[in-house]
């Protein structure tokens, strides 16, 4: 047994020695560390302790040494690696493996980020420490260690931090999180009446990378476009489409995990106001601007012109509507750019003509009327028929001629209207025209005048209704010619 003792010391100075020389890696995995700083004091005090006794029992070793070489392929047969298991510089145990203590940590970091907590907690980085070991026949209790390792381990909480202009505006709990809260902000500026049709390249900087992908929704596009069952004619401001071509944040966004020093998240609902916009103060601008690049396709109105054309068939100083206006239509595709849904940059992209306009046409009259007679007197009365000449009649002088036909009164001459006479005896309501030739006309009896004092008439024109005014009998036109002051027989000038 003695002899096993001194052995097994050997042994283990061996395993130790060996240990040192060997090449340990240090491994880095998510809260452990493999160190061998423990290992230099130890085989230090091994030789403290050990230098004297092996120096007394020079000769017995020589012995011992014989038999150990016999144990030895014994003891190398049953010699086991092992570790100790260190939380915070503390033992906790020994295990038979590192990996068995990997696993653990992986699968509790898979836990802690699976936790359904408020707030999420990770593993403290390098508080794990194991120390290789050797030793003959040993079990190290596995269990016990990693219970043991379960309870010493600590965690800190965690959370991801959102920055906006390289300013932190709030920590919410996880990415998915901050995700769906960027999400809405940017959501809020999709009309809604577009479609998104494409994903802007620009996306939040940080470690963390906001992927801004969602489904296009181009497929309710078409089958909205290819619904022909209903073909409307689209009239001026009806929209033909709205299509997002990109949107994106115009400030940069930076998501980054953080450990939380008060475990304090913000409201998700003041944050978003605050990165929205929409908080009590008014004024208060949005802290994240959304730019977005749309593109606009409208009916619009395209107004009828007003043409004006000279005609010689029209008075002077007269116009007449030819052809009545009619507006057109067109389509007009604008791309817009907008911020936090303004426009600030427009531009038309395309343009087509639906319905092309019909100008109004006027037509301006060109005809000048000269206000001097011809001489020559035309019928006033169309379809006439004289009823009573000039002359003594019942006792008085009869000045003209009376006529009947026609009910439309035209002017005997060129001429200007001298006189419009409205009166209840006599004449009743009557025209005279001074033909400037020496001739003056009277028209008398009528129901109705359309010419007024000092306008110019041509002959044939429509100058009032027959009536039967002032002192008549029956409808009819009383008809008088003057020539410088003297009357004169109207049917040796007819
Ligand atoms: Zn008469």
């Amino acid at each position: 047994m003695t002899v096993f003792r001194g052995t097994d010391r050997i042994r283990r100075a061996t395993a130790v020695v060996k240990n040192r020389l060997r090449q340990v890696r240090s491994i880095s995995l998510k809260g452990i560390t493999i160190v061998r700083k423990k290992l230099l004091p130890k085989w230090s005090a091994w030789i403290r302790n050990y230098r004297s006794s092996i120096a007394i029992t020079a000769v017995a070793a020589v012995g011992v040494v014989a038999v150990a070489i016999v144990g030895q392929q014994y003891v190398q047969a049953h010699m086991k690696d092992y570790y100790r298991v260190y939380v915070n510089g503390a033992l906790v145990g020994e295990i038979s493996s590192s990996a068995k203590v990997e696993q653990w940590m992986s699968a509790k970091a898979v836990a802690l980020s699976r936790a359904n907590t408020p707030v999420l907690q990770e593993l403290d980085e390098n508080q794990v420490e194991y120390l290789p070991e050797r030793a003959y026949k040993w079990e190290p209790d596995d269990e016990n260690t990693l219970a043991a390792l379960a309870d010493q381990v600590k965690t800190h909480p965690i959370g991801v931090e959102i920055k906006v202009d390289g300013k932190v505006v709030g920590v919410v709990r996880d990415r998915a999180t901050a995700d769906r809260l960027l999400d809405r902000i940017r959501d809020k500026y999709i009309p809604e009446d577009a479609t998104l049709v494409q994903v802007s390249a620009k996306k939040p900087a940080g470690p963390l990378i906001k992927t801004l992908s969602f489904a296009a929704s181009s497929d309710t596009a078409v089958a909205a476009a290819s619904d022909e069952d209903e073909a409307v004619e689209p009239v001026p401001g009806d929209t033909l489409g709205h299509v997002v071509t990109s949107i994106a944040f115009a400030n940069p966004v930076g998501l980054s995990h953080v450990t939380l020093e008060s475990a304090q998240l913000s409201d998700l609902d003041t944050l978003y106001r605050k990165l929205a916009g929409e908080s009590e103060d008014e004024e208060a601008k949005p802290l994240l601007g959304v730019q977005s690049i749309e593109e606009v396709t409208q009916v619009e109105l395209i107004e009828a012109q007003t043409e004006y054309q000279n005609s010689s068939d029209l008075r002077k100083g007269t116009t007449k509507v030819a052809r009545q206006a009619k507006n057109g239509s067109k389509q007009v595709t604008y791309k817009q750019i907008k911020l936090n849904g303004e426009v600030l940059e427009e531009e038309v992209i395309a343009e087509q003509v639906l319905q092309e306009p019909v100008d109004k046409l006027v037509l301006r009259g060109t005809k000048v009327i000269p206000g001097e007679g011809t001489g020559k007197f035309a019928w006033p009365v169309s379809g006439h028929r004289i009823t009573s000449t000039m002359g003594k009649r019942w006792g008085t002088m009869h000045n003209g001629i009376d006529i009947i036909g026609r009910r439309n009164i035209m002017a005997a001459d060129n001429g200007v209207v001298e006189q419009v006479v409205y009166s209840r005896s006599g004449l009743g309501n009557h025209v005279v025209i001074n033909h400037k030739n020496g001739y003056k006309t009277v028209y008398g009896h009528m129901s109705s005048i359309k010419v007024k004092k000092g306008q110019v008439v041509e002959k044939g024109e429509s100058i009032g209704i027959m009536g039967s005014t002032g002192h008549s009998t029956g409808t009819h036109l009383h008809f008088e010619i003057h020539l410088n002051g003297k009357l004169k027989n109207p049917l040796n000038y007819l």
